[in-house]
């Protein structure tokens, strides 16, 4: 008998779950919580989703700002796991906008009948494990207490929305949202004094559409973003039997990239193609729609610094060319970063936006924002009066969404000081020390295209509690030598991007966020296929880098 045997021995008869209200509780009714309860459902356990919002969707829900919408190639973005959805769903742009996902969402709610076992309203305050029943007990903010055995978050890496730390918030006196909080309201911008704060892909979109009818829109940046044109458009019938006849090809060449995009690298090297090939290239990428600039780009143009200062110029001449005031075309050149090391908004006519007479680009660098007034917004050198206020100002991204639930493992150990201390995770599912917690989204995971990942993470976490459930076991831990070594793994993977060299919420900076100023390596830059690779084999060794009791 092994030490873990005896201690075992003492353990209270745990293999029923019976005493506990449910086997598995999910955080979060987004794109991953939906196709987790749809597959532990089918398992025949007894699942409860919590979600916070009043509806399901997660980011499409919250997200509902003006111009939100896809970035990725709408019929990539969807679900594949059920012919039926894919038979019956009808996109109708090449990249949907939000009330439209929303819908799409909703669909796939109803159609599997997921609703009934879904508590909206419900945000989850704190989630405790208790190692002697091998349970989580979950406690929401209306003060209600549900235990399980399972405890999966799916609270999504871009879902903890944070606001700038200026005086005064409070005291404006017109409307003022921040666009991840949205009202379901609509809001007119017709001839208003509108401000947004924030140029990330969220400000982007909002820009270029608020722009459209704003009485006078003023942008506050701080700095600006290398982005380029989305090229969306129509998808009629015809085309949607088209991508329909696709959608196994499609499926299968987002599998095989390296990010589960549609795009692909070109294999050569960006300094060893003659100039004007390599300009003929750019201009091309440069008209395809979606992430073909970033994505499908030369190999190295996001690790070589040469190869990536001539992509920026490139962008930087197009900026040129598409902004009318040179002052202003300036102001919208990063000069504290390369093209593609942050994530590149899309847009559409974002830059001539800047051309029109309504529009005002007003850079905080040298005259930063000092307070929220009633009556608007007071930089260093100019008060400025608005009727309407748009906070853009992003998201504490990737364990923001953990650390606003107060999370205790073993010992009552608090996920959100282990974290500060060390971002550690095994395959960005599960962290060593909280026992039958599995995360879909988690940090170091390969995020890339989310519902090719999500539906990946999703299968595999429910094969491992079909396989404990089989087998009898109550508990599952990573082992703590196997959290090491995939944190290792995942940190020689960032090892040489440029990315790393530049504060983003993907290098986990968030200056409006305390403990948020250190950077990070917050997601697996290995490629997709390497990462499902790995986790393949580590479900058919028997899941040997976990302890199952
Ligand atoms: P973000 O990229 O983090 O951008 C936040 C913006 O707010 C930045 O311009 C930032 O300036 C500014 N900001 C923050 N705090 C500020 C302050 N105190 N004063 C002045 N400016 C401040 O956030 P996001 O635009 O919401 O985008 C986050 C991610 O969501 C994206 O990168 C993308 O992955 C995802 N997203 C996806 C889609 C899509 O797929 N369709 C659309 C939108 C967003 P600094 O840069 O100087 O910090």
């Amino acid at each position: 008998m092994t030490e873990h045997d005896i201690a075992n021995s003492n353990r209270p008869d745990t293999t029923s779950a019976a005493h506990l209200n449910y086997d598995v509780i999910i955080v979060g009714a987004g794109i991953s919580g939906l196709y987790q309860l749809y597959k532990l459902r089918a398992l025949g356990l007894r699942v409860r989703v919590f979600e916070a919002g009043t509806g399901v969707g997660g980011t499409w829900y919250w997200n509902r700002y003006p111009g939100a919408r896809f970035d990725s190639e709408s019929y990539s973005y969807g679900y594949s796991f059920s012919q039926e959805l894919l038979d019956e769903w009808d996109w109708t742009e090449h990249f949907s906008p939000q009330p439209q996902t929303e819908r799409y969402l909703n669909y796939m709610a109803d159609k599997f009948d997921l609703r009934p076992d879904i508590q909206f309203s419900a945000r989850v305050a704190s989630a405790h494990y208790d190692d002697d029943d091998c349970c989580w007990t979950l406690t929401l903010e209306d003060g209600s207490r549900h235990s399980c055995r399972f405890m999966v978050a799916a609270v999504g890496p871009l879902s903890a929305p944070t606001m700038p730390r200026f005086d005064g918030i409070n005291e404006f006196r017109g409307i003022s949202h921040h666009t991840g909080l949205w009202p379901k309201e609509p809001i007119s911008f017709e001839g208003k004094r509108v401000a947004v704060i924030g140029t990330g892909a969220t400000g982007v979109q909002t820009i270029q559409e608020v722009a459209k009818t704003a009485g006078h829109l003023t942008v506050f940046q701080r700095r600006p973003n290398w982005c380029k044109p989305l090229h969306n458009r129509p998808i009629d019938a015809a085309e949607m039997t088209e991508i329909r006849k696709r959608y196994p090809e499609i499926f299968k060449h987002c599998k095989e990239t390296l990010s589960c995009f549609m795009h692909t690298p070109d294999m050569r090297y960006t300094m060893q193609v003659p100039e004007d090939e390599r300009e003929a290239f750019w201009e091309k990428l440069y008209d395809t729609p979606g992430f073909g600039f970033w994505i499908g780009n030369f190999r190295d143009i996001l690790t070589d610094r040469a190869a990536n200062d001539a992509a920026s110029d490139f962008i930087a001449r197009k900026i040129r060319q598409r902004v009318d005031d040179p002052e202003t075309a300036e102001l919208l050149i990063p000069k504290d970063h390369g093209f593609g090391t942050r994530r590149v908004p899309q847009e559409t006519f974002y830059y001539e936006a800047y051309n029109q007479p309504n529009v005002e680009l007003v850079s905080i660098v040298n005259n930063p924002i000092e307070r929220i007034t009633p009556q608007g917004i007071k930089t260093r050198e100019r008060d400025f009066e608005f009727d309407i206020i748009i906070y853009a100002t992003g998201f504490d991204a990737i364990t923001g969404s953990f650390d606003r639930i107060d999370i205790r493992g073993m010992n009552g150990e608090s996920l959100k000081t282990k974290w500060r201390q060390e971002l550690e995770t095994w395959l960005g599912v599960q962290v060593a020390g909280f026992p039958n917690m599995f995360m879909v989204m988690g940090p170091h995971t390969a995020l890339g295209n989310i519902p090719r990942s999500v539906e990946y993470n999703v299968e595999w976490v429910t094969d491992l509690i079909a396989h404990m459930h089989e087998n009898d076991f109550v508990r599952a831990e990573a082992r703590p030598e196997a959290m090491k070594d995939w944190t290792r793994f995942v940190l020689e993977k960032a090892e040489g991007l440029l990315t790393n060299e530049v504060d983003s919420w993907m290098t986990g900076i968030n200056q409006n966020v305390d403990g948020k100023q250190t950077r990070i390596v917050a997601r697996f830059a290995g490629s997709a296929p390497a990462y499902r690779e790995h986790c393949d084999q580590v479900a058919a060794s028997g899941y040997r880098e976990m302890r199952l009791d």
